[in-house]
């Protein structure tokens, strides 16, 4: 049985993990930073979601015990019609203590007059895995959609109630948790990260 620790102080992503990782039945104990003392502030000024991610594993891997695995995550929404932004800013994209509510206000506005065929955007998520001896393990997700013109639904979390994922017509804020857990970008990072876990 491995004990791994979540790299994160959010609470949405904490919760996402702990779903997928029951439903995925590992052999893992799954703990929140919370378990050795909080998320360390960490700047994410590399510039990628890689190099994001593996700033809060290394942080984190600093103050977890020896004998833990380390998992951290570094997300984001990418909108075509705006070069690809937020991009890595996404959870500051309108200021560096915005509420995601203040984002989605500032994307909306951002993309004001894009006709729906050019509101095509993609989360990302990259996870980094730090081992006891070692081990460092990445795996990516990706998934497709486009943003509204307008607040849809009110699960989810960040940009979730504007993004409609590509072959469906309700944003992640209106479908069910358990949809956004097949779909998700960080759903298909998950199950690259759990065929490696079941083989390591
Ligand atoms: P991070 O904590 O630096 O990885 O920033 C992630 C940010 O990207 C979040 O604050 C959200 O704004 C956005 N984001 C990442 N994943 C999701 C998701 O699953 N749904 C909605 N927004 C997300």
């Amino acid at each position: 049985m491995k004990r791994l620790i979540l790299a994160t102080g959010n609470a949405h992503k904490a919760e996402e993990f702990a779903r997928m990782f029951t439903q995925a039945g590992l052999p893992c104990e799954v703990a929140s930073a919370r378990s050795v003392g909080g998320m360390p502030m960490v700047d994410e000024i590399s510039g990628t979601f890689s190099g994001n991610a593996r700033l809060k594993a290394n942080a984190l891997k600093l103050l977890a015990p020896p004998d833990t695995w380390v998992l951290a995550d570094d997300s984001g929404l990418s909108c075509d019609a705006l070069g690809g932004a937020p991009g890595v800013d996404s959870a500051i994209y309108a200021g560096p203590q915005a509420t995601d509510a203040e984002n989605r206000k500032k994307l909306l506005s951002a993309l004001t007059g894009v006709p729906s065929a050019r509101r095509t955007a993609r989360f990302t998520c990259h996870l980094v895995l730090l081992g006891p001896n070692h081990e460092e393990a990445e795996f990516t997700g990706h998934c497709e959609g486009s943003i509204l013109e307008a607040e849809h639904g009110s699960g989810g979390f960040g940009y979730d109630n504007l993004f409609v994922p590509a072959g469906y017509t309700q944003t992640f804020g209106e479908l069910p948790a358990a949809t956004k857990d097949e779909l998700s970008h960080r759903a298909k990072a998950f199950a690259a990260l759990a065929t490696w876990l079941r083989l390591a």
